[in-house]
Order: C-alpha cells, then structure tokens, then sequence
C-alpha cells in the first residue's frame, strides 16, 4: 500500500528551488562561486582550516584515505556495522577494509577492539562513523596512532564535548546525497587542518589540465549541488532542532513500551538525531519493516551488511544488521504523522510479546 508515513521526506522550500535557478543562471556549472562559498562555511561550522567539496561521500573517503597515503596492500579499520561507501573507498585503492566490532546502544566503533587490530593489521587509517548521529569515541581512537577519518554523514553542526563535529581527527568528511542530514541531492566533502591533506584532494578531483595519474576521476562538485547545500546550510540549525524534538517525543511515547520486545536509542548528551534506531528484541528488523508497511508506515532496515565470511567475529554488528529498524524521522514529520508511527509500532510490538 502506499506509505501514509513514508520513512524519508526531503526538506526543502523556496530557498532551495531559488538558489537552483540562480545557480543555472549564472552559467556556472564546476566549482565555481557557490563551491567557494560552501567550502567556507563548511570549514567555519567545523571550526577547520580547509573544507574542499566534492562529487560524493564516498569519493570524500576516497580522496582522504590517498591524501593519509593508503595505498595497495595496506589495510583499513572500519566499523563492522556500517555503510558499503567506507570498504568500497578502501578497496578503490587495492586497500583491505577491516571491519572491527562497534559498541552496544552507540553502534560506533569500540575502541578497545580498534587498538589490537590497529596493531595486528598495522592498519594505515582508521574510518570512525558517527552512526546515527551517536558521536564516536574520535578522540580515543585517534590517541592509538593511526591517522583518522571521521564521517561526519549523520552528524553536522553542533559539537560534542566542546568540539564541532568534524573537528575531531586529521580529516573529516561529508555526504550531501539526497537523504543525509544535508540533503544536496548528492556531493560530499573533506575537512582538515591540513594543507597538505587539502592540496591532495584538490589537486585530485579535477583531472583537467593536469599529468595523467591512475587516482584523478571527475570528483568535482557542482554549483548546483554547491547551491542546494549552502541552502540547506542556512537552515541546518532549525533541521536539527525539528529532528530533536521529534526524537524526545519519540522516546517519551515509547518508553512506556516492551522493554522485552525493544530497546529504544540512547539518549546521548549533544548527539545529532539523523535516525531514530530502535532496536528489536524478539524479531527481525526486516519482519517490523513488512509489518509497519502493511499498516501504511515506512521503516527501514537502515544499513545492509557487505562483510564476507571469515572476517573477525562482531555479534554486536550482526545484531545490528539483523535487529536495528529505523523509524521515520526527518524536519518535515508532522506530530500527527509521528502518533500513527507510534501507535502502529506499538501495535505491532504487542504481537511481538509471545514471539
Ligand atoms: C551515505 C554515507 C556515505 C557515502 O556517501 P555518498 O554521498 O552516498 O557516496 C559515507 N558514510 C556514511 C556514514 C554514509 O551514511
């Protein structure tokens, strides 16, 4: 049936539609004045030196991991519950992702696993992911010696522990497709303190009048793109807000629920709300999915398992493939559309309870 909630809804407005046309008017298609402008206000919200835009968030990894030096045969840490982006961006330079255990109600990588495979692997660079919006432990990660890359994907413009996102590690980077807390319809980023690691990427996504060299791809940005996002910057404040209210809402309606049929999300001081992952305690996410969609809800199994056979044991990861279930949770759900999601979970929960 079609969703009377659907599980994603872009936010945008005038704004946006506005800063397209200008931007198609000005005849400027690459990296022209709107890239310019983003790369500064990119750079000012994280509080960093240089922010240089590209085509997506996996070419954002990608360039970081060349700019850190990742080359053939080195290996990369990676969370084992995360997106395919951060193992394709490793494997594109003949790289071996290693996906290492994440943490229980955080899902973002576990530390204490992090430093033996760093040793074991000699690993080259370490992906820390703020999954959700739940801020990785970057700080303590970054202290086991390898350099990091924090994906700051779902977590964007506001700090932890007295620190922007994005300003944690080496380099960070960004993904503006279309259903990330920046929506831009695609395009990504790298923020860094570094000259060295900005000049890298640079000099790299534009293969234009330049020596020919395996790594440059056409990794540009656009203006159009540069102009949806500087728009969606301008209301990022107010997208985040929306996001925690209707996150707090959420976890004050369900907390009455089956604490034997679910766990709702950590509450975590100064995260970001980009999903509201719940996990399942009796059923699988793909089971609640089918059953919220009879009832007109959409949900999602938020994340899709790319690991082979024969990697690490991580069952907090495998769970979390199996169990996490995202619901609807975006700047444009209105309270009405959250009390239907709410009342069909809990419908369905009840049904869970002997399962
Ligand atoms: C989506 C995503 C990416 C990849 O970004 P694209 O722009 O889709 O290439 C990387 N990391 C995380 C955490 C993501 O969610």
């Amino acid at each position: 049936m079609d969703k009377i909630v659907p599980h994603n809804r872009l936010t945008f407005g005038d704004a946006e539609c506005d800063a397209v046309l200008r931007a198609v008017r000005s005849g400027r298609w690459a990296q022209g004045p709107c890239v310019e402008e983003l790369e500064s206000t990119l750079a000012r919200t994280a509080g960093v030196k240089h922010a240089v835009c590209v085509g997506s968030g996996l070419a954002a990894i990608r360039l970081a991991l060349g700019a850190l030096g990742v080359r053939s045969g080195h290996h990369v840490v990676v969370p084992a519950y995360s997106c395919v982006a951060l193992a394709n961006a490793a494997l594109s330079w003949g790289a071996t992702p290693v996906p290492v255990e994440i943490e229980e109600t955080s899902w973002t990588l576990d530390a204490e696993k992090c430093r033996s495979l760093i040793e074991s692997t000699r690993a080259r660079a370490v992906i820390a992911v703020h999954t959700f919006g739940a801020a990785a432990r970057v700080k303590e990660i970054a202290e086991l010696g390898a350099p990091v890359i924090e994906d700051c994907a779902h977590a964007f413009g506001s700090a932890i522990a007295g620190r922007p996102f994005g300003a944690g590690a080496q380099v960070a980077v960004l993904s503006f497709y279309a259903t990330k807390l920046i929506g831009g319809g695609e395009g990504g980023a790298v923020l860094t303190d570094s000259a060295e690691i900005a000049g890298f990427v640079k000099s790299s996504r534009d293969y234009g009048d330049q020596p020919a060299d395996a790594h440059r791809m056409n990794d540009k940005m656009n203006e159009l793109e540069a102009a949806l996002v500087l728009a969606q910057m301008r209301r990022l404040p107010q997208m985040l807000a929306a996001r925690e209210a209707l996150a707090m809402r959420y976890l004050d309606r369900l907390s009455a629920g089956d604490e034997e049929v679910f766990r709702l999300p950590a509450r975590g001081k100064g995260r970001i709300w980009y999903r509201f992952a719940v996990k399942m305690l009796r059923v699988t996410a793909e089971r609640v999915v089918s059953d919220l969609g009879r009832l007109g809800i959409g949900a999602a199994v938020p994340v899709t398992d790319w690991r082979s056979r024969g990697e690490q044991a991580a069952p907090i990861a495998d769970r979390a493939y199996a169990h996490l279930v995202s619901l609807p949770l975006y700047p444009t759900l209105s309270e009405q559309e959250q009390d239907a999601v709410i009342s069909a979970f809990l419908k369905v929960c009840r049904d869970y309870e002997h399962a």
